[in-house]
C-alpha cells in the first residue's frame, strides 16, 4: 500500500462570477462544505469544498494552501439547498456559497469553536474597599459588576437578558476585565432556559385551528399560508408553533421584511423566548452576526429570527420555518445573487422535511395560485381579536371635494372630530419632502436630475432640491433658470402636509414619520413609542409607518395620494396597492374604538379601489388572478429579465439586441414552445445615477423549457466579446422592472 502517496482531488467553489468549479489537491478526503485557502491566478481566495474526486489524474493541480475548517462552515442541507439555487437562479456557485457565509467566514479566518461560550464571575477574594475604589466613578461598570456577583458564572447572553439597560455589555466587560475584577474561562455552551412568559392561554377557534394543522405537520414537509387579516393574532400563531418546535427540541427560523420595522414582533419573541432568541439582519455588525450564526449552528439558539438573508443560516435541529409577510417585496435580493428568500424556504424546509408557515394578510398572488393547484394548504383568521373591527373603508371623490394643499375637506373634517376625542389619526402618504413638481410658472420649466430620467422634489425644511433616485442634491432657486420668472411648487409630499395641519390645527402635536426624519433605529423606537403613549396626535407617514405596528388609539386612517399607483406600468402595481392600503387600513380601530379610513382619488370608479373598500382579498385575488392568466404573466407563466447598463446611451440596448438575436435562435433550434424573445427596450427609467438601462424581458409558459433556453443562452452570451462590454445581469422571477 502507498497510501502516504496517493492524492486526493477535491472540487472547489471559488467567489467569482465563472460558471464553474476548480479542482485542487489535498493531503486526504475534505467533507464538502468545509472553506479551504487556495491559490487561484495570482491570488490567494477562500473556496468551498463541493465533490471529493478519487481519481487521480495526469492533471498537474496545485495543493490546496490551507484547510479552514474543522467541522464544515456549510452543511450537507445547506449546500444542497444552495446548489439547487444556483441552478434555479442562474447565478454562479462560488457567488452564491460565498452570498451564504457569514462576512467573518469568507476571509481565511479560522472558524471558532460554536460549542464552547466565554462565561464570567467575580474574581473571589477581593476586598470590597479595593473593589469600591475601582468602580466609584464607572457607574455603568458598577452595575454590571453587581449583576455578575449576585450570579456566578455567566455569559454575556444571560447579562444582557437581564436588561439592565447597559448597552455595550462587551465593551464594559472588557474594562472590568482590565481591572482584574473579573475572571472569565470557557466551557461548553447550553441551550438557554427559553420558558418565560407564558403564551396567550385563550386562543380564538382559528388560531387553535391554525396551530393544530401546522403542529400535526412537526416532522415533516408541508407548505402553509396563513392568511389573517391586520389585528387576527398571527404573531401569536407563530409564537405557538416556535414554542412547540422548542419542546421537541427544536429551533424555530422567523424571517421578517425588515427588523427596523418590526419591533413590535421582535419584542413579543424576545419576551417570550428571552435569551433563546438571536437575530441576524444587517445592523448588526459582522462578528454579532457571526455568534449568532454561531449559536443557531449549536443549537443553543432556539429561534433564529432576521431579514432576507438569514435564510442561510444553519440550524442543529431545524423545527419550522416562518415567513412573516411573505408577500414583501423585500424578500427579493435585487442585485448579485438575486435570490427570493420566500422561494428558498419552502425548498430549505423540503430538503429539511419542516413545514414552512407563510403569514400575511395580502398574500402573494404566486401563493395563492399554489394553494388553488393544491400545493400549499391555506389556513385562515378572518377575524380581528377581541371586539375590534375592520374598519370602515369610505372613498372621497376629489372630483367633488377638491383639494386643498392635498387634503379634502371630509377628510380634514374627520381629523377634526378625531382631534375633539382625542383620538389619534394616521395620514398615509408614500412620498417625501415637500412638493414633488418644481416648476417655472411662465414657460414651464421642470427641475429635473441630471443624472437620472427623474424630477427633482422640493424639500422645505434644509430649502433643497433632491433626487430620490440617486440621493443628489442642490440648493433650492427663486428663479426660472430659463426665463428668470418665478418657480412654483406643485404636489403633495409629507412635509407639505404637516406644514397645512400645523395651520388648520395648531394645537395638534403632529408628527412626520419618513424616512427624512426617522434616520436611526433609535429614532424610530421613539417615535413608535411616541405614538403609542399618546403623545401624538396625527402621525403623517410613508411606508414606513404601514407595516405591522400595532396602534391601539389610532381610529382614523387618511389616505392622501393613491391614485399614482393605480396607473403604473409595472403589471404588480394593482397588487401593490392593495397591499399597502390593506397594511395602513389595518392600523385603524385596533381596539375597542371602530376604525374609519378615508381614501382619497379622482378615479372612485376603479375596480381596485372598489375591492379595497370592501376589503375583498378572495375577490381582488380573483380580479387580478383573471387579468395575468388572459396575459400570460406570473403565477400563471414565467419571465426572467435581462438587465443591461452603460455609461453610453446605447451600448447596452446594443448588446440586449445581440442577446435577443441569440436567444430567438436558440428558441427555434431548440424547438422550445411557448416562449417569447421580447425586443430590448430602454429601461422605464433609462438613466439612473449616470448610466444608462436597458432590458429584455422573455416570457414563457412553462419553467422548465425556460430553463432549458437559459442554460445554452448563457453559454452563448459569456462566450462572446460583446458580453465583456457593458454591465449585464439576467434575473429570475423579476420583481421589478425598472
Ligand atoms: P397580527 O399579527 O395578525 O396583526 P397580532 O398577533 O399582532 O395580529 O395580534 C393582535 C393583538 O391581539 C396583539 O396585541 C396580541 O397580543 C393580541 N392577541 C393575539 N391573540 C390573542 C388571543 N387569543 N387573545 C387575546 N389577545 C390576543
Ligand atoms: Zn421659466
Ligand atoms: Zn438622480
Amino acid at each position: 500500500m502507498r497510501n502516504s502517496s496517493r492524492a486526493f482531488h477535491v472540487q472547489v467553489a471559488v467567489p467569482v462570477p465563472v460558471r464553474q468549479t476548480y479542482d485542487y489537491l489535498t493531503g486526504g478526503p475534505v467533507t464538502t462544505g468545509t472553506r479551504v485557502l487556495v491559490p487561484f491566478g495570482r491570488r490567494t481566495m477562500v473556496g468551498i469544498v463541493v465533490s471529493n474526486l478519487d481519481a487521480t489524474t495526469g492533471f498537474r493541480l496545485k495543493p490546496v494552501k490551507r484547510v479552514l475548517d474543522t467541522r464544515p462552515a456549510l452543511g450537507q442541507t445547506m449546500l444542497k439547498l444552495l446548489q439547487w439555487a444556483s441552478r434555479y437562479y442562474h447565478h454562479p456557485i462560488g457567488e452564491v456559497l460565498n452570498t451564504a457565509l457569514p462576512a467573518r467566514l469568507r476571509t481565511a479566518n479560522q472558524s471558532e469553536n460554536p460549542d464552547e461560550e466565554t462565561v464570567y464571575r467575580a474574581a473571589p477574594g477581593l476586598e470590597p474597599a479595593v473593589i469600591e475604589k475601582s468602580l466609584g466613578r464607572a457607574p455603568r461598570q458598577k452595575l454590571l459588576y453587581d449583576l455578575i456577583a449576585s450570579y456566578g458564572w455567566c455569559s454575556p447572553g444571560q447579562i444582557k437578558a437581564h436588561d439592565s439597560g447597559v448597552a455595550n455589555v462587551r465593551g464594559i466587560l472588557a474594562a472590568l476585565m482590565n481591572k482584574g475584577l473579573l475572571e472569565c474561562r470557557q466551557r461548553p455552551a447550553k441551550t438557554p432556559d427559553t420558558e418565560h412568559t407564558p403564551l396567550e392561554a385563550s386562543l380564538t377557534r382559528e388560531q387553535q385551528q391554525a396551530i393544530d394543522s401546522i403542529t400535526a405537520c412537526l416532522g415533516r414537509f408541508s407548505t402553509f399560508v396563513l392568511h389573517g387579516i391586520t389585528g387576527s393574532g398571527k404573531t401569536e400563531v407563530y409564537l405557538h408553533i416556535a414554542q412547540s418546535c422548542i419542546r421537541l427540541g427544536k429551533q424555530a427560523l422567523v424571517l421578517v421584511p425588515e427588523i427596523a420595522l418590526t419591533p413590535q414582533l421582535v419584542a413579543r419573541f424576545a419576551q417570550r423566548f428571552a435569551a433563546g432568541v438571536c437575530m441576524i439582519h444587517s445592523n448588526m455588525t459582522a462578528q454579532q452576526r457571526y455568534l449568532s450564526w454561531c449559536n443557531a449552528r449549536s443549537g443553543r439558539a432556539s429561534v433564529v429570527l432576521g431579514t432576507r438573508s438569514a435564510i442561510f443560516t444553519p440550524l442543529k435541529n431545524p423545527g419550522v420555518i416562518i415567513v412573516d409577510e411573505e408577500h414583501d417585496i423585500s424578500y427579493k435580493q435585487q442585485d448579485g445573487f438575486r435570490y427570493h428568500a420566500r422561494g428558498l424556504a419552502i425548498k430549505r424546509a423540503s430538503l429539511s422535511a419542516v413545514p414552512v408557515v407563510l403569514g400575511s394578510a395580502t398574500p402573494s398572488m404566486e401563493s395563492m395560485r399554489n394553494v388553488d393547484a393544491g400545493r400549499y394548504q391555506l389556513l385562515r383568521l378572518s377575524r380581528r381579536i377581541g371586539s375590534a373591527r375592520l374598519p370602515e373603508v369610505m372613498l372621497v371623490d376629489t372630483k367633488i371635494f377638491p383639494l386643498y394643499q392635498g387634503l379634502s375637506a371630509p377628510l380634514l373634517e374627520a381629523i377634526r372630530y378625531g382631534l375633539e376625542r382625542q383620538q389619534q389619526t394616521i395620514l398615509y402618504i408614500n412620498r417625501r419632502g415637500f412638493a414633488p413638481i418644481v416648476q417655472c410658472g411662465n414657460c414651464r420649466w421642470r427641475a429635473g436630475c441630471d443624472r437620472c430620467d427623474a424630477f427633482l422634489t422640493y424639500h422645505q425644511h434644509t430649502n433643497t432640491y433632491r433626487c430620490h433616485h440617486c440621493g443628489k442634491i442642490i440648493r433650492a432657486q427663486t428663479d426660472c433658470p430659463e426665463c428668470h420668472q418665478t418657480i412654483f411648487y406643485a404636489g403633495t409630499g409629507t412635509q407639505r402636509i404637516e406644514k397645512v395641519l400645523t395651520q388648520q390645527f395648531p394645537k395638534a402635536r403632529i408628527s412626520r414619520f419618513d424616512r427624512d426624519r426617522i434616520t436611526t433605529q433609535k429614532k424610530l423606537v421613539q417615535a413608535l413609542h411616541d405614538i403609542n403613549r399618546g403623545s401624538v396626535d396625527i402621525v403623517i407617514g410613508t411606508q414606513l409607518i404601514a407595516k405591522g405596528h400595532d396602534f391601539p388609539g389610532v381610529t382614523l386612517v387618511g389616505v392622501i395620494d393613491p391614485d399614482r399607483g393605480l396607473y403604473s406600468a409595472d403589471f404588480r402595481a394593482p397588487e401593490y396597492l392593495f397591499q399597502q392600503l390593506v397594511q395602513v387600513a389595518g392600523r385603524a380601530g385596533r381596539s375597542e374604538n371602530p376604525g374609519r379610513v378615508m381614501i382619497q382619488t379622482a378615479h372612485p370608479e376603479n375596480p381596485c379601489l372598489h375591492l379595497i373598500q370592501n376589503q375583498n382579498f378572495d375577490r381582488f385575488y380573483q380580479y387580478c388572478a383573471r387579468e395575468r392568466e388572459t396575459a400570460g404573466l406570473p403565477p400563471f407563466g414565467y419571465l426572467l429579465l435581462w438587465r443591461a447598463e452603460s455609461t453610453s446611451a446605447t451600448a447596452g440596448l446594443k448588446f440586449l439586441q445581440f442577446v435577443s438575436r441569440i436567444g430567438r435562435n436558440l428558441v427555434k433550434s431548440n424547438q422550445l414552445t411557448d416562449i417569447a424573445v421580447m425586443d430590448p427596450v430602454s429601461s422605464p427609467m433609462e438613466k439612473l445615477a449616470g448610466r444608462y438601462r436597458a432590458q429584455l424581458l422573455v416570457t414563457a409558459a412553462h419553467r422548465k423549457a425556460l430553463h432549458t433556453l437559459v442554460s445554452c443562452w448563457l453559454e452563448v452570451v459569456e462566450k462572446s466579446p460583446e458580453s465583456r462590454q457593458v454591465r449585464w445581469s439576467i434575473d429570475i422571477d423579476p420583481m421589478e422592472m425598472f
